[in-house]
């Protein structure tokens, strides 16, 4: 049996009959940026997600930046990240000129770990980014609490975490500021690059669409600093059609979720992803750690299940196997091997089976027998 880590075609050829009309109705109109689809799409994401405000842009990457630079952070400023999230969480305070300072994670939800976060804090920390690593709310209350204590700023990186949920609250409008990415492989993907920024805060959302579209609200007058960070009508009808869907296909993940871990229980050479009790979990990554017994070279084991599964048809990813503060980008902070013992160890034990809402039952059980087989 074949299995993808990921099966864009299996989505698209269930929506081809709408999602191609809709295509075809911008380039009837050569509406190619920004436009009504776009704006139509901005007040259906804001809905479901139950926020005020939602300005589409040009990719999450674009998203972090803007949220950031919005809220004023500036040249010399620290910002608190989490070491185990995708390097773009970090682009965003780069792209302020401040500092990225990493926070190791929780061992059990792999989110930034409250409890470490105020070693961090320095006189020149000015907010902190709560990314929703995988699909799970990082603890919000307890991020929030701190950040109230010292009057930091808090937002949320959103780009793996549509439609889930923190004590029963989506993700998207839990601090000042989120953004969302619409990258292909995301659980709400456009046919090309895209991203979202939402707020509570109607001031701030309106800077967003100013900001998005080089500072203006009218063509040629700039009041602010922007850049252009506008959508593509393309994606907005794309996204449209598919955010239709986004719940059915969320409920899908979370039974290949459950599956797995009935499949795999009792599994004791693995670590399966914790659910924490005040989430809800949307499995954009099924994230396993593989035991090892070599602690001069804890991947091994990691490794050789990966290539038995390879060889047996499952292709797998690692997210992420070099954890922001050894990225050779980042040097010159200071940063060593031994700094973030739990996000070190997840990098080199981390494994990511293969989830998309179209996975069977079948499939599932065959990866999950795969993986027995490799340990007996
Ligand atoms: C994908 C991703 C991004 C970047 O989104 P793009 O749309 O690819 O620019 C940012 N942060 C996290 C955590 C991501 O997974």
């Amino acid at each position: 049996m074949k299995i993808p880590f990921l099966d864009l075609k299996a989505q698209y050829s269930s929506i081809k009959e709408e999602v191609n009309p809709a295509i075809q109705n911008i380039l009837d109109n050569t509406s190619f940026i920004l436009g009504k689809a776009v704006s139509e799409f901005e007040t259906n994401f804001a809905n479901a997600l139950g926020v005020k405000c939602c300005s589409a842009v040009s990719s999450g990457t674009d998203g972090n930046h803007l949220v950031l630079w919005a809220l004023g952070i500036k040249p010399g400023d620290e910002v608190i990240i989490p070491v185990d999230t995708f390097i773009a969480t970090a682009w965003g305070a780069t792209l302020c000129g401040a500092v990225p300072v990493f926070v190791d994670c929780h061992p059990q939800s792999y989110n930034l770990d409250p409890a470490k976060i105020e070693k961090a804090i320095t006189k020149k920390t000015k907010a902190i980014v709560a990314v929703h690593l995988y699909g799970q709310p990082a603890d919000m209350d307890a991020i929030k609490e701190i950040a109230a204590k010292h009057n930091l700023i808090v937002v949320e990186d959103c780009a793996q975490s549509h439609l889930a949920e923190y004590k029963n609250k989506k993700t998207g409008g839990l601090a000042s500021a989120a953004s969302f990415s619409f990258y292909p492989g995301k659980n709400l993907g456009a046919y090309g690059e895209g991203g979202a920024v939402t707020t509570n805060d109607e001031a701030l959302g309106k800077k967003f669409k100013m900001m998005r579209e080089h500072g203006s609200s009218e063509k040629y007058h700039h009041e602010i600093y922007g850049h252009n960070y506008r959508m593509e009508g393309i994606q907005g009808a794309v996204l449209n059609v598919k955010l239709k869907h986004l719940d059915k296909w969320t409920n899908e993940r979370r039974r290949v979720a459950k599956k797995y871990n009935e499949c795999l229980k009792g599994v004791e050479q693995i670590t399966l992803p914790f659910e924490m009790p005040y989430a809800k979990h949307v499995y954009h990554l099924f994230v396993i750690q593989v035991k090892s017994n070599d602690k001069n070279n804890r991947s091994a084991k990691r490794d050789e299940l990966q290539k038995f599964l390879e060889a047996n048809g499952v292709s797998t990813g690692l997210h992420y196997p070099v954890p922001l503060h050894v990225q050779p980008c980042f040097n010159s902070l200071g940063y060593k091997k031994g700094d973030f013992p739990v996000a070190e160890q997840l990098a080199e034990t981390c494994l990511s089976l293969p989830v998309f809402p179209e996975l069977t039952d079948a499939q599932v059980e065959y990866v999950s027998d795969k993986i027995k087989e490799f340990y007996k």
